[in-house]
Parts: structure tokens; sequence; C-alpha cells
């Protein structure tokens, strides 16, 4: 995955079941049985104390609003169509921050730690890996 919040990301066989529950309407996260800390986006390895004992467990979806940027162009496909879209950092309630997009909230709405829940949107990939290739990204709007 890269930085990019939106940006449509590589899907490995370590992280395909980060997306496949994404599909299912789930967020997981990743949680070290050493440390006990949780960490996004998932690695194979504790960010916090290297351990590699670290497991999926799904998120609660809840998180609040650390920052964000209301993004006005971008010549990226499919972002060119999208302008303006609200680029945020949420801190997921479990602990990690996580770069995403806020939707559903007018941008005058906007507050540091507002909260937020989960939802899913299907996005394609442009032709990259297939023209049928759909992938659901979680992004972040109104608690429900
Ligand atoms: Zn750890």
């Amino acid at each position: 995955m890269t930085a990019t919040p939106a940006n449509l990301p590589d899907i490995d066989a370590f992280t395909r079941p980060y997306w496949d529950a994404a599909a299912e309407g789930r967020l997981l996260l990743r949680r070290c049985a050493a440390c006990e800390r949780a960490h996004h986006y998932p690695r194979e390895f504790c960010p916090h104390c290297w351990s590699e004992d670290v497991r999926w467990e799904p998120a609660s979806g809840r998180a609040t609003l650390y920052t964000w940027s209301v993004v006005h162009r971008n010549d990226l496909p499919p972002f060119g169509e999208r302008v303006p879209y609200v680029a945020a950092v949420v801190d997921l309630a479990e602990g990690p921050r996580m770069m995403t997009e806020v939707v559903d909230v007018p941008e005058g709405d906007l507050r540091i730690g507002m909260e937020l829940e989960v939802a899913f949107r299907q996005e394609g990939t442009e032709g990259r890996e297939g023209p049928d290739r759909q992938i659901t990204v979680p992004v972040f709007g109104p608690p429900r």
C-alpha cells in the first residue's frame, strides 16, 4: 500500500485477508501478541517491538478525526473526476492512526476529534489488473 489515502493498493498474499475482509464490510487490524499493540497499515512485523507474532483482528470501525486536507486537484485517475475530496488521517479506537478519506461530511462540519465510523467503497482499478477487477476500500463517514 502507498501513502496516498485512497490510492489503489497493491494486493499481495500478505495483505489479501485485509482486502477480502474489506470486501465483506469488515475492517481488520494487526495486533502484536508480544506487546499487545495494534498497528495499521498491515505489516508482517510489529512496528513497535519487531515481534513476528502479529495477528489479524477485526477493528470496531470507530475512529476520531486527527487531521484532514481537502484535495481540489489531483491529476491521477480516478481522482481527477472525484475532486474535491477529503484526504484524512483518523485515530482508530484501537489506537493506530490510518490514512483514509472522509465521506458524507460537509467540508465546513469537519472538526478535529469528531467521531467517525468506517464505511466501504468499491473502486475499479482502471484496467491495471484487468478491466473487471474491483476492490473495496475503507473510508470514514458519520457514525451510523
Ligand atoms: Zn509488538
